[in-house]
């Protein structure tokens, strides 16, 4: 079977452009993405990690991606975001997702290869694109004592890509999940090492503490999507608190949102706008 989303991303490397993964909540912060992607006339992609798959159920999040295709101008992709369970993954291609990835980078190499290639081989009936990762993406629980111990050697890169077979592959080049006290230093001399490499299309994890430029020279090396997060559950956090204190009591969840949703929405437009190489402003 075709799969549409691992095409696009082939797509995308070879011109040098970047899908933008979105994680997502609840209906409000896809609300968001969507009227963001809408005022630029974008593709997105809604990324549900963990948490939110079992709270609600990969199932239940389809269906919420779903109520928002009549609302979206452009394709928008649901993706089920760093899963080291084999089974959560297999749940979420029988539910309909485009995409999932298999996080097998805390694992020893023969078990991430392991993983991945039964997770590609169980998505290729379905036509559902597999992302894969190597080396490590700090913060969270990840703690990487030297550069060695984080950046993705371009050997085991190879070893994944030849022997699992994923359509995407998500590489430790130096960012980091979530804030960080100073600017992530991008090993852009691995990239390149790594693209020379293999063809697969590559993807840019801790998309919201790299400056823009360095996205941007990373998409010309081979980065074909980038995944966006903390910058928005902090905003969506800070934004509902600071709506709510105003009048605790008489807060009401639809008026509270609607001023809510266009704050999270200029955040995402902001990163769609440095991610397409899009003046904001
Ligand atoms: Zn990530």
């Amino acid at each position: 079977m075709t799969k549409p989303l691992a095409e696009l991303l082939k797509d995308y490397r070879a011109q040098g452009r970047c899908l933008s993964g979105f994680n997502v909540n609840d209906i409000y912060d896809i609300h968001a993405v969507v009227e963001a992607a809408n005022r630029l006339d974008l593709p997105a992609m809604l990324m549900t990690y963990g948490p939110v798959v079992e709270l609600n159920s990969s199932y239940l999040c389809r269906k919420m991606a779903d109520g928002f295709e009549k609302l979206a101008n452009n394709k928008l992709y649901l993706h089920l975001d760093h899963c080291s369970d084999v089974d959560l993954c297999k749940q979420a291609i029988d539910d309909g997702y485009d995409s999932v990835m298999f996080d097998g980078s805390q694992m020893p190499l023969a078990d991430n290869i392991r993983g991945t290639k039964e997770v590609v081989n169980y998505a290729a009936s379905a036509g559902v694109q597999v992302e894969a990762e190597i080396g490590k993406i700090m913060g969270r629980d990840v703690v990487a004592k030297t550069e060695d111990d984080y950046l993705a050697a371009v050997a085991d890169v190879v070893a994944l890509a030849e022997e699992a077979g994923p359509d995407s592959i998500a590489v430790g080049i130096g960012t980091a999940h979530g804030f960080t006290p100073t600017t992530p230093k991008i090993h852009f001399d691995r990239l390149q090492e790594i693209a020379d490499a293999v063809v697969a299309p590559l993807v840019l994890h801790g998309g919201t503490g790299i400056p823009d430029e360095d996205i941007q020279r990373s998409i010309t090396m081979g980065i074909a999507k980038i995944n966006i997060g903390t910058i928005v559950h902090t905003t969506y956090m800070r934004e509902t608190y600071d709506v709510m204190s105003k009048d605790v009591a008489g807060a009401y969840p639809p008026f509270l949102m609607k001023e809510v949703i266009p704050k999270v929405a200029d955040v995402v437009y902001d990163r769609l706008c440095a991610v397409n190489s899009i003046k904001n402003g």
